[in-house]
């Protein structure tokens, strides 16, 4: 599995690029600011935090 954020919901906190153990996102602008994208999706070790640690639910885990 790997990570998927929905940008409709997404603020830019990068709570989920600051937390994630595994580097699987990277950072890039995009409208509206700096925002974090999924980079590596097959380094994913499906640990979840960063669907924990985003503050508006932006992100889940899709197969
Ligand atoms: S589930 Fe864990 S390893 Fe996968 S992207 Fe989120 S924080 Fe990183």
């Amino acid at each position: 599995m790997y990570p998927v954020l929905d940008y409709d919901k997404c603020v830019g906190s990068l709570a989920c690029y600051e937390v994630c153990p595994a580097d699987v996102f990277d950072t890039e602008e995009k409208e509206g600011g700096k925002k974090a994208v999924v980079s590596r999706a097959d380094d994913c070790i499906e640990c979840e935090q960063c669907v924990d640690a985003c503050p508006t639910e932006a992100i889940e885990l899709v197969d």
